[in-house]
């Protein structure tokens, strides 16, 4: 079982995506990394945390 998640997928105008990641946990953390690097999110709110979590398939 593995689980990917896309960008778009929570309404941004990116092409970032990840997929063969082994757990929900895993997919979470390279999405904040990236939502800090590409996104200029300083800190991933409570509201996009459940975006993430609920856009993330698998
Ligand atoms: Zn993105």
């Amino acid at each position: 079982m593995t689980y990917a998640f896309k960008c778009k997928d929570i309404g941004m105008q990116c092409g970032f995506e990840v997929h063969g990641v082994s757990s929900r946990d895993e997919v979470m953390q390279l999405a904040v990394v990236h939502a800090k690097a590409a996104h200029n999110m300083q800190t991933v709110s409570p509201d996009v945390a459940n975006k993430v979590s609920s856009a993330i398939t698998g």
